[in-house]
């Protein structure tokens, strides 16, 4: 199986390299600091100290800052200390779980309140529900529950944050067989500003619990705990088909009949079923069109759903399906367990009604344009158990049957090219703007998106924003695409 995030022809990500870290954890900060206080369960890391530097890797490159305090807690009383003393000394502040956002929202020049030592996974069988400290990554969850008989319905990455992921949604390659990872949160033990410890649950702090499920990380509060809803299953299918197409017009035409094939029934499929197209450029400059999915019902269905529906022309990679325990199917979609880090940008459109034929060639005539590897579109298709959820039932918005979201998405190797790719990804997110309604997913944030708020949260924004209020009257949980106040 693959990766999800690799693309075709891609060069391989580095690892942060040690002198790279050691050149970001000697910049000397602009934030000065009074003295450090005493707490308790939190270890203060300032440039120079031992393990400064261990700390600093997170996932894209681009938005490398050294901070000029980082405070790694080990407990919730530790973080509701910590925000009382970074607040009444008036300090910048960011919270860090997995360091995962794709545009470096957990990152501050000032103070980062560092959870990832609070990974603690603990999974209750009979109760059918895994309680997960604020700073554990999706791995090891995903091995706590597997190693239990249970999956949990997240993301397709490993080292992905669980705080920053379930608080933004949180879709993966079970979510239309059991909703997303925020649809089977249970309850949420989260610090305010003003270091009050509160639990939010359907009962308890209901607005707060509603804006926890889908209104993204870094505006409400420090999530240090989880409780979710986990589901039995061992064994799933996991499944891949390719199609390649000439660049020329009947090979694009022929690539559109797969696409349109795809779109029409992978939102709809029986919700056993996810199927992610990946649209890319091949390094032989034929356009690539590839299924990789996974099934958690039978292969008899599996394979007359695919037949009936998506094989609408003769592939040229055959299908393989295979049979796998979960924590099998994770690793294969994972690509590694590894901490990655690399230079990436993505940008994403949430599609309600079926692309036509104009806005499919014109996304194949975008990708085409640019060198192979450099972009890919990746739709995942949505519906199933998440529409079974009101749209304003959580605070996470996309809910439609026929939902699915395309991500435009880039990673390479080296500084240098940040300008060229950037422009490149732009390039084809700009030309899709007439076909697109102009919704976005808040775990897949852009910064360039000037109307962030509506695209991500639609109709639930002016409920959001009285929860901010609510919770947050002075904006002291703030990034740049923060829920803002009313
Ligand atoms: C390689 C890769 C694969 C991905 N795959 C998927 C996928 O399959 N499905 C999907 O839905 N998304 C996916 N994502 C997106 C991912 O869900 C988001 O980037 C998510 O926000 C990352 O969470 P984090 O904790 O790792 O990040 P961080 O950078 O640590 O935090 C992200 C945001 O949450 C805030 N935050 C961090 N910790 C806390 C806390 N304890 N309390 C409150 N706020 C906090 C931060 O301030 C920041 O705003 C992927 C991202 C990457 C890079």
């Amino acid at each position: 199986m693959e990766s999800v995030y690799r693309i075709l022809g891609e060069r391989k990500p580095r690892k942060l390299k040690a002198r790279q870290a050691r050149k970001l954890a000697a910049a000397p900060s602009a934030i000065p600091l009074p003295p450090l206080p005493a707490i308790a369960d939190a270890r203060f890391l300032l440039p120079g100290n031992a393990d400064y530097a261990t700390y600093l890797p997170l996932h894209n490159k681009r938005n490398d800052v050294a901070p000029a305090l980082r405070i790694v807690c080990t407990s919730t009383q530790a973080v509701s200390d910590c925000v009382k003393w970074v607040r009444d000394n008036n300090l910048p502040l960011a919270l860090r779980c997995g360091g995962h956002c794709y545009e470096g929202f957990s990152q501050s020049a000032g103070v980062v309140i560092d959870l990832r030592r609070m990974g603690l996974v603990t999974v209750d069988a009979a109760r059918k529900m895994v309680t997960v400290s604020g700073g554990a990554n999706l791995g090891k969850i995903y091995r706590a529950v597997a190693d239990k008989g249970f999956a949990f319905a997240g993301g397709s990455c490993p080292t992905v944050g669980v705080a920053g992921h379930a608080l933004g949604g949180g879709q993966g390659l079970l979510g239309r067989r059991f909703g997303l990872a925020c649809d089977n949160l249970l309850s949420i033990k989260i610090v305010d500003a003003n270091g009050v410890i509160k639990v939010a649950d359907a009962v308890n702090n209901s607005d707060l619990f509603w804006a926890c499920k889908g209104g993204g990380g870094g505006s409400f509060g420090v999530a240090t705990g989880f409780k979710f809803r986990i589901h039995e299953l061992t064994h799933v299918r996991t499944f891949r088909i390719g199609w390649k197409f000439p660049n020329t017009g009947a090979g694009r035409t022929r690539a559109a009949q797969v696409f349109d094939a795809w779109q029409k029934w992978a939102p709809s499929a029986p919700r056993n079923i996810t199927a992610i197209m990946k649209v890319q450029k091949a390094s032989d400059g034929q356009l690539s069109l590839r299924v990789i999915g996974q099934s958690t019902g039978s292969r008899a269905e599996l394979e007359s759903e695919l037949n009936t529906h998506l094989i609408v022309r003769p592939p040229t990679s055959a299908l393989e399906i295979v049979r796998k325990t979960f924590m099998a199917a994770i690793e294969s979609f994972a690509g590694s367990f590894d901490y990655e880090s690399t230079y990436m940008k993505a940008k994403s459109d949430f599609v309600t009604t079926p692309l036509t034929a104009a806005a499919m060639q014109t996304l194949f005539t975008g990708l085409l344009a640019i060198p192979a590897g450099h972009v890919a579109a990746l739709c995942d298709p949505y519906g199933g158990a998440i529409s079974d959820v009101a749209p304003s039932a959580s605070a996470f918005p996309r809910r439609g049957a026929n939902t699915y979201c395309i991500q435009y998405y880039s990673r390479w190797a080296n500084a240098a090219d940040t300008q060229t790719r950037l422009q490149r990804i732009t390039n084809v997110y700009d030309a899709m703007r007439p076909f697109m309604p102009g919704k976005a997913y808040v775990n897949y944030c852009d910064i360039d998106q000037a109307n962030f708020a509506a695209s991500y949260w639609g109709g639930n924004l002016p409920r959001l924003k009285q929860v901010k209020a609510a919770q947050d009257a002075a904006n002291f949980f703030r990034h740049a695409q923060s829920v803002p106040l009313p």
